[in-house]
């Protein structure tokens, strides 16, 4: 019967070490998601600085619109004045010239301009409003190399940013043609003061510039950066700026970086750095801006603001942060159900194989159970089979044994017939006298003559009562048996037959010496059978001698040897087999031996036979001895 393989198979444990390739792409994950959101973060702040910058823009714009060109109208409406006209056809005339300053000054001095001057037509200045002023005054300044002059002799409204050439300060220059009919005479100019402007910065929070048409820094939240050039100067200009002094004659200097004028509202990044600028307690601009700006058209201006990107950076690269912590929690998170649901899984696939394992085994336990049941019953059936064929075996046995006995008993029956015939005939001769003596009345001789038949009564029960007890069916039940009483049994009742074939006994058995555990009566049997063939042996020999000994033998066994000196085994001879015989037809069945050897057999002992050196056979008889303490 092939059985199929059961063997449950675990699946092999998978140990949670990290896998290489999932760190590197979780960590590639976390660190795509990480810039991810610091770019996203940094676009979001970049917008929200624009925006606020735009604002911001608007409203500095604004401010710079009102404190200009709150003034820009006032030169337009100097020509209207009588002593301003009067002063520009008289200027030699000091009533003339001194009436157009004091208007002039009351003017300033109203509006709270720097300055407002008028100049002819060669460009000197006739009045002013800080005419009265010792060290300062503008009177009889020649200011033709100027744009706002040479626009306002041109008929056109000239504004421009300048350094004053008196006194070194800035303002914003608004001139207007003065005419006299058609014909331009002079031109009337306002400079207005941008100081407010750097209250103004305050507006914007981040550094700022202005740079005027030529992009050179005129106003500036960071002080180092007036009077540089946001990108370099073409020749013509500077040849223009040098002509009109500008800037006074200062030097033009390089802006720190260069800045794209024409850049689209995105604006521009710019990075400063530290050496360009010293160290100054207000406010330390090195760093990344986002730069933009946007046109003050009508000054022909452009504000510029730097926003500074620290702020912004910080937020993007915490919110990277954020988003990389968030991604990392999340990629765990996921990972853990993962494997936690891979170790589900391997619960079940175990649990499945072990259920699969267990029916196998249980369908394999049924077979095998139905076998073995098959099995038992078959072999109960047997074993009773047995009991009933050995019972019947036993039955027989008994038989034959019983008839072998009397078999025995039969050629016994003349040798004990003469035995008994004898005392017979005595007790009849005994009895006829006594019966004579009676009528005699000699009573004494009686008396004798019964006695004697009472003790030939007595002889003759003691030959008849060995063959009671060996004629009776009896079961074999061991018991310590002692050999040299059994011997004497089976002598005596062979004594007859011994005695008539004159053969010499010689027993050497002593009585309680050798007690072997078996049956007396089937050992004595035994032995009967065994003396019976050995005087059989010796019929035809001239030497006749039956030697019978008893001793220890191997492995705690008795051994009884019965030696003849008789012809000797026959050759070849299967003495034990049934039915085995040299004997005649009517003398030997040839089952003596055979069950002489299940006799001894069925006590634990053995029967073997050899020749003896000298002549005849020997039997020897193994029986194994009684135990000790058996009494
Ligand atoms: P049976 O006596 O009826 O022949 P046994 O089984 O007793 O049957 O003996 C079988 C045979 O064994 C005998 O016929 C005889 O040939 C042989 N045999 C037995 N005892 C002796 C002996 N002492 N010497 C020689 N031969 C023997």
């Amino acid at each position: 019967m092939s059985e199929p393989s059961s063997a449950p198979q675990t699946p092999p444990s998978r140990q949670l070490s990290p896998n290489p390739f999932i760190v590197a792409a979780f960590l590639l994950v976390i660190g795509l998601i990480g810039f991810g959101g610091y770019r996203a973060s940094e676009y979001q702040g970049m917008q929200t600085l624009r925006t606020d910058a735009g604002h911001r823009l608007d409203l500095f714009a604004a401010a710079v619109d009102g404190i200009v060109n709150r003034y820009a109208h006032i030169p337009a409406t100097i020509q209207l004045n009588e002593e301003v006209l009067n002063v520009m056809h008289k200027p030699r005339s000091a009533a003339s010239v001194l009436a157009a300053n004091r208007f002039l000054q009351r003017l300033n001095g109203h509006i709270g301009s720097i300055a407002i001057f008028v100049v002819d037509e060669r460009g000197i200045v006739l009045a002013s409003s800080n005419w009265d002023h010792p060290d300062d005054s503008f009177i009889g300044e020649d200011l033709s190399f100027r744009s706002y002059y040479l626009d306002g002799l041109a008929g056109r409204v000239g504004r421009h940013f300048a350094i004053g050439i008196t006194r070194s300060e800035p303002g914003y220059f608004v001139s207007h043609p003065i005419r006299d009919g058609e014909r331009v005479v002079g031109v009337a100019v306002i400079k207005i003061s941008l100081g407010q402007l750097d209250k103004a910065w305050e507006l914007l929070g981040a550094p700022a510039l202005i740079a005027d048409g030529n992009g050179v820094v005129i106003l500036s939240s960071v002080p180092e950066w007036r009077y540089t050039a946001l990108n370099p100067l073409p020749l013509d200009t500077l040849v223009d700026i040098k002509m009109s002094r500008l800037y006074n004659d200062g030097l033009i200097g390089d802006f720190p970086v260069r800045i794209d004028e024409a850049m689209g509202p995105e604006g521009q990044i710019v990075h400063m750095n530290l050496r360009q600028h010293p160290p100054r307690s207000r406010q330390d601009i090195a760093g990344s801006y986002l730069v933009h700006g946007r046109p003050l058209t009508e000054l022909g201006w452009r504000l510029q603001i730097f926003s500074d990107l620290r702020p912004v950076r910080a937020q993007a690269f915490g919110h990277a942060a954020l988003a990389s912590v968030a991604t990392g929690f999340v990629l765990l998170l996921l990972l853990v159900v993962a494997q936690r649901r891979r170790i589900i899984g391997q619960k079940l696939e175990a649990k499945t194989l072990l259920e699969q394992a267990n029916a196998q085994l249980e369908s394999k336990v049924a077979r095998r159970t139905k076998a073995l049941t098959d099995t038992n019953a078959r072999l109960r059936k047997e074993v009773t089979e047995r009991l009933q064929a050995e019972q019947t075996l036993r039955a027989a046995q008994d038989e034959l044994v019983q008839a072998a006995k009397l078999a025995v008993l039969g050629q016994l029956a003349a040798g004990i017939t003469h035995e008994l015939a004898q005392p017979l005939g005595a007790m009849r001769t005994l009895s006829g006298n006594a019966i004579e003596f009676m009528k005699r009345g000699n009573l004494p001789t009686v008396e004798q003559n019964l006695g004697i038949i009472a003790r030939l009564a007595d002889q003759m029960g003691r030959i008849i009562t060995p063959l009671k007890t060996f004629a009776r069916k009896s079961p074999a039940i061991p018991a310590p048996a002692d050999l040299a009483h059994a011997v004497g049994a089976a002598l005596f009742l062979l004594d007859q037959r011994l005695a008539k074939a004159d053969i010499t006994v010689i027993n050497r058995c002593e009585a309680g010496r050798d007690i072997a555990w078996c049956d007396q009566n089937r050992l004595e049997q035994v032995l009967i059978n065994l003396i019976r063939n050995a005087a059989d042996a010796m019929a035809d020999a001239a030497h006749r001698e039956l030697l019978i000994e008893a001793g220890p033998g191997e492995a705690g066994n008795i051994e009884l040897s019965i030696a003849d000196s008789g012809s000797g085994l026959p050759e070849n001879g299967q003495l034990f087999e049934p039915f085995f015989t040299t004997k005649p037809a009517g003398e030997g069945l040839g089952l003596g031996l055979a069950i002489s050897r299940d006799i001894v057999r069925e006590f634990g002992g053995d029967l073997r036979a050899e020749n003896r050196p000298a002549g005849g056979a020997r039997f020897i008889l193994q029986l194994p001895a009684a135990p000790k303490e058996k009494p």
